[in-house]
């Protein structure tokens, strides 16, 4: 059983959701200060060693006193890499680096690799964990909105490929997760904005309480208010962490969190990556999901007003990128990896506000006709 964690003087009691995968279990903690509270760390350590792997903007403003806390916990060898910042970098080749750094140092099997980041250094260092030595343990320290939300629960890791975003990668569960919402204050506005995105996402797919929420307290969130923010991001979690408990592999319920995602690769492809950020094109998304969804006759048009006013307060695009064109929606869309034998299937909204459904059973004009909406 789990030891209740103990809440500093002067911070919120901590939230913590459980993610129930057996003997995979792990907890999510979501709180205040928890950073520095180096013994809910250690509570998950295995052996004595740790490696932690950050990037050169987090390194500055977290890594020291992270470290130093881990040090002061008692037995710990700690050992940190400090990776190259962005979206580029998650290759293989700057992987390598995470693998050269645990093996000169001797890391054996019972290390356990630290993601104190983004996304981007969340999925490198599941996948270089998953990988060293058939596995060692992993723990996630997420530092964005979008790790927080969506890339720190649930276990998929992984690098890209020159041919495909994510192509290389492991399903592999962390040990933990550690959410600190005074990590959020050096958050990029628009990073911080992109994550409400998939924020809004839950709360159509799922849950029509959190949507109503958000439509009370989105400006909380873009003020960095912690009692908010820690609500939405438990909720966020116990959502996502129902779906993977329920799918962790993605052979059903669990793509109905790509809602906008089909659209937004399209987005984010036709750009050139990077572009736009990731949750500033699921916004766009889904969007265009919502009309299509409305033309099919499944949802009321006031879900699509709600989700466009919603997006629209996050400080989030609703419409995709000027200049984008109807072949690049066609021709992009149609390489994504939820087409299965040929046919492209969706993430749509059907019934009530939190209600959605996957399916390729559409009549594709009604799509030709959501695209030619939305382009000039
Ligand atoms: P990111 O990791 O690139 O972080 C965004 C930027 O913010 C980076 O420049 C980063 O250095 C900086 N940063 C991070 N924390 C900071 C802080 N506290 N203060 C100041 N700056 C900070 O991007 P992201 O949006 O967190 O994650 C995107 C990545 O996550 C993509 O590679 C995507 O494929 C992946 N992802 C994975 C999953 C999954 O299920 N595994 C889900 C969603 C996204
Ligand atoms: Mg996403």
């Amino acid at each position: 059983a789990e030891a209740p964690a103990i809440p500093k003087p002067g911070t919120l009691p901590p939230k913590i959701v459980n993610v129930d995968l057996g003997d995979r279990s792990y907890p999510i903690y979501i709180g205040e200060a928890l950073l520095n509270d180096a013994e809910i760390v250690s509570r998950h350590v295995q052996g004595s060693q740790i490696l932690v792997v950050t990037n050169t903007t987090v390194a500055p403003l977290y890594l020291e006193s992270f470290v130093k806390g881990l040090r002061e916990q008692g037995a710990f060898k700690v050992e940190s890499v400090i990776l190259p910042d962005g979206e580029e970098h998650k290759s293989l080749q700057v992987l390598q680096q995470v693998w050269d750094k645990a093996l000169e140092s001797r890391l054996d099997r019972k290390a356990t690799f630290v993601a104190l980041g983004g996304g981007v250094i969340g999925d490198m260092t599941g996948f270089a964990a998953a990988a060293y030595q058939r596995g060692a343990s992993f723990i996630q320290v997420p530092t964005t909105v979008m790790a927080m939300v969506d890339s720190s629960v649930g276990g998929k890791t992984g690098v890209n490929h020159p041919l495909g975003k994510n192509m290389i990668g492991a399903f592999y569960q962390p040990r933990c997760v550690l959410a600190d919402m005074e990590t959020l204050k050096s958050l990029p506005d628009r990073e911080l904005a992109s994550g409400i995105s998939e924020i809004v996402k839950y709360g159509l797919i799922f849950d029509p309480e959190l949507f109503n929420w958000l439509e009370e307290n989105v400006e909380k969130l873009l003020n960095r208010d912690s009692k908010a923010m820690m609500h939405a991001i438990d909720r966020s979690c116990a959502i996502k962490a129902d779906i993977v408990a329920l799918d962790e592999r993605e052979g059903g319920v669990r793509a109905t969190l790509n809602l906008g995602h089909t659209f937004g690769h399209a987005i984010e492809a036709a750009q050139g990556y990077g572009v736009w950020l990731h949750g500033e094109a699921v916004a766009a998304g889904m969007v265009m999901a919502a009309d299509m969804s409305f033309r099919l006759g499944w949802i009321e048009p006031e879900i699509c007003k709600r989700t466009v006013e919603l997006l629209k307060r996050a400080k989030q695009p609703i419409t995709p990128p000027k200049g984008m064109t109807a072949e690049q929606f066609r021709s992009f869309m149609s390489v994504d990896k939820k087409v299965q034998d040929g046919k492209l299937r969706l993430v749509l909204l059907r019934g009530p506000l939190g209600n959605c459904t996957v399916t390729g059973d559409f009549d594709p004009q009604i799509l030709e006709d959501t695209i030619s909406a939305f382009v000039a």
